[in-house]
């Protein structure tokens, strides 16, 4: 039987500050050796979930599983078994890049020499061997986001979660940490990747867990979750300035709309009906669009697709 490495049960998170629920009746199961991917916008309650799932923070409501047990009562088991590097400030930022990797390395168990060795092949993997002894608060964006990642693999913990590993990373090293994580994963690792970088992801993921609005939306294979978009069209409008509303209201009965910032709207529509949608704008040429395009759905449209049916779901109960 597949072992389980993480049990989240119907876990919701309250943050008393600004009375936000940040996650709201979350429950699925996370595989031995699986890589999951957890998408969606930014605010939608990743974050959260994660820092709950490594004893961070503590569930306001339901529980999470590590190997079978309870992670807020075993935060020391998880902290050594999850390596985890958030996006927020580096504590690590007045040590050198090698110290920083080093001595994760160390606060991980490994032994001095082992720890030091490993440090030293990363920066050598990464191309900053020369900039060992240069502080992490001295180094660009991309080159610190470089050690966090490094700070996550050293000591080949069981378990990895990345947090948007690859922002700010030029196209070579988003290759590198994206090949990284795989041949970690072949070795046995299980990862979770937070990002709202659908489409880097996608080629690396098992899985990919749906999150919006605090909730789990979906979780499913991506082949699977795209099939569902794969039977629409995505619509891609512009309007006069000042009048996307008009649009949204005259359009919204042919699918999942979203509002892509400024005069910028997306459609889903079913592909039976995509053809009568273009005759009703055809016939109305007094709605105030400027320019459309038609093109097929990515992964990318899924998560505010899903959004809209579970919200058009709720409206119908
Ligand atoms: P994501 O990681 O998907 O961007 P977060 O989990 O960081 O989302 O945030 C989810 C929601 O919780 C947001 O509305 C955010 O403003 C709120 N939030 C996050 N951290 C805190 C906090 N420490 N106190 C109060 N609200 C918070």
């Amino acid at each position: 039987m597949e072992r389980m490495v993480y049990e989240v049960r119907d876990v919701s998170k309250l943050y008393k500050k600004g009375k936000v629920k940040a996650n709201e009746d979350i429950t699925f199961d996370i595989p031995e050796g699986e890589i999951l991917g957890v998408l969606g916008p930014n605010g939608a309650g990743k974050s959260t979930l994660i820092k709950q799932m490594v004893g961070h923070l503590k569930p306001t409501e339901g529980r999470i599983l590590f190997a079978g047990e309870d992670v807020s009562k075993q935060t020391r088991k998880v902290a050594s078994l999850v390596a985890y590097y958030s996006q927020e400030p580096h504590v690590l930022s007045a040590l050198k890049t090698y110290e920083a990797l080093a001595f994760t390395g160390r606060l991980r168990g490994m032994t001095k020499s082992a720890a030091d060795r490993e440090a030293e092949e990363l920066l050598e993997q990464f191309g900053m061997t020369e900039l060992r002894n240069k502080q992490l608060k001295h180094l660009s964006g991309g080159q610190k986001r470089m050690v966090g990642i490094g700070t996550v693999l050293i000591g080949h913990s069981p378990v990895m979660i990345f947090d948007e590993p690859t922002n700010e990373l030029d196209p070579k090293n988003r290759r590198l940490v994206w090949n990284l994580i795989k041949e970690r994963n072949r070795q046995g690792t299980t990862v979770i990747l937070v990002t709202h970088n659908v489409l880097e992801a996608e080629q690396v993921v098992h899985r990919v867990a749906v999150i919006n609005h605090g909730r789990l939306l979906d979780i499913d294979a991506v082949s699977r979750l795209k099939q569902k978009v794969d039977q629409r069209l995505k619509f891609e409008l512009s309007t006069e300035f000042g009048r996307k509303e008009e649009v949204m209201a005259a359009l919204a009965y042919w699918g999942s709309m979203q509002d892509n910032g400024e005069n910028r709207l997306v459609l889903l529509v079913e592909k039976q009906e995509a053809s009568r949608m273009l005759d009703h704008i055809i016939r109305h040429p007094e709605l105030p669009i400027e320019e459309y395009a038609v093109k097929p759905p990515s992964l990318e449209d899924v998560y505010f697709h899903i959004d809209e049916q579970v919200r058009k779901e709720a409206a119908l109960v």
